[in-house]
């Protein structure tokens, strides 16, 4: 079911798509990874440089060039900073989440923004930074009016919000495996890096045939991980698996700059992918997250073992 603006705006993302990324199929599936936060709270067996090191020799692995989502209160420290402009040294993006993490629904409209220009402040310390901003917690806002006023003020400060359209639950992988390393620094990494790549493809392609359903063809999609010690481990075998699954990837400042991303959601996000709000809007019924990660796949990993 594909109405005469899905088809618009289908055509306006092949048209991206083709600009940035030469020579790949026409339908061909593409996304760019956004990491987010740069917790920097947990080191068991791996360190935080140890960490970064392997996360962007994996972008490196597949010749991506990937976006980080910075919260400022998180890597204030000078190894937290050597992070950051690490990021920017091998050609990444850095992007603003802003300076505490907070909840836009819980905080005050004037008070949300002055965290988020707190964060661009202490980014325009790091040449090299873009005008992108995402939401902590996919949250932009209690109600409209909200939404509307924490838009305006995104605007008045050039930020361009970055909506999600792959996520991942990476966050709530990660806290299973950091809660057995705790107990066990030996354990077995292998069972949890065979369920994170399954779940990565898995969700990447069950959020590709969501934007199919809506008449996009090779929407850029922005997936969102995490700068986590589940992702300093498994990253490359993630990304090694999404391109063995016939994934391309675009430059995150590319998948950035898709127009579809920069407009008002049609609803407030509370949460969710950019796809289902375009979806709901749309009226379609959309299909089943799958099963087996329902509820971030407590139960999953509880039958593993993990
Ligand atoms: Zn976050």
């Amino acid at each position: 079911m594909i109405d005469r603006r899905s088809f618009l705006l289908s055509a306006a993302a092949l048209a991206a798509c083709s600009r940035a990324v030469p020579n790949i199929p026409p339908d061909a599936k593409i996304m760019a990874i956004t990491m987010d936060d740069f917790t920097q709270s947990f080191d068991v067996g791996l360190s935080l440089e140890d960490r970064n090191a392997n996360i962007l020799n994996a972008f490196d692995e597949v010749g991506h060039k990937a976006a980080g989502f910075v919260t400022g209160s998180f890597v204030k420290s000078d190894a937290g900073q050597k992070v950051v402009e690490s990021w920017i040294a091998r050609g990444h993006e850095i992007s603003n989440h802003t300076w505490t993490h907070a909840h836009a629904n819980e905080t005050s409209t004037e008070v949300f923004l002055a965290d988020i220009a707190r964060n661009q402040d202490f980014l325009s310390g790091v040449p090299g930074t873009n005008a992108y901003f995402r939401f902590p917690f996919l949250d932009d806002g209690k109600d409209r009016a909200q939404q509307v006023a924490l838009f305006e003020g995104l605007e008045s400060m050039g930020l361009i919000n970055a909506p999600v359209t792959i996520g991942t639950i990476d966050w709530y992988t990660t806290s299973r495996l950091e809660a057995r390393l705790r107990d066990d620094p030996n354990t077995d990494l292998a069972p949890y890096r065979d369920y994170y790549v399954e779940m990565c493809v898995t969700l990447a392609n069950y959020w590709e045939n969501i934007s199919k359903m809506q008449g996009y063809v090779s929407l850029p999609h922005l997936t969102l991980v995490h700068h986590n010690v589940l992702n300093g481990h498994f990253l490359k075998d993630v990304l090694l698996a999404l391109k063995g699954d016939g994934w391309y990837f675009m430059d995150a400042k590319d998948a950035l700059s898709t127009a579809l991303y920069h407009d008002l959601p049609p609803n407030i996000t509370n949460g969710r992918n950019w796809l289902t709000l375009q979806g709901n809007k749309r009226g379609l019924d959309l299909p089943d997250f799958p099963k087996k990660y329902w509820n971030t796949g407590r139960k999953t990993m509880d039958a593993l073992g993990l």
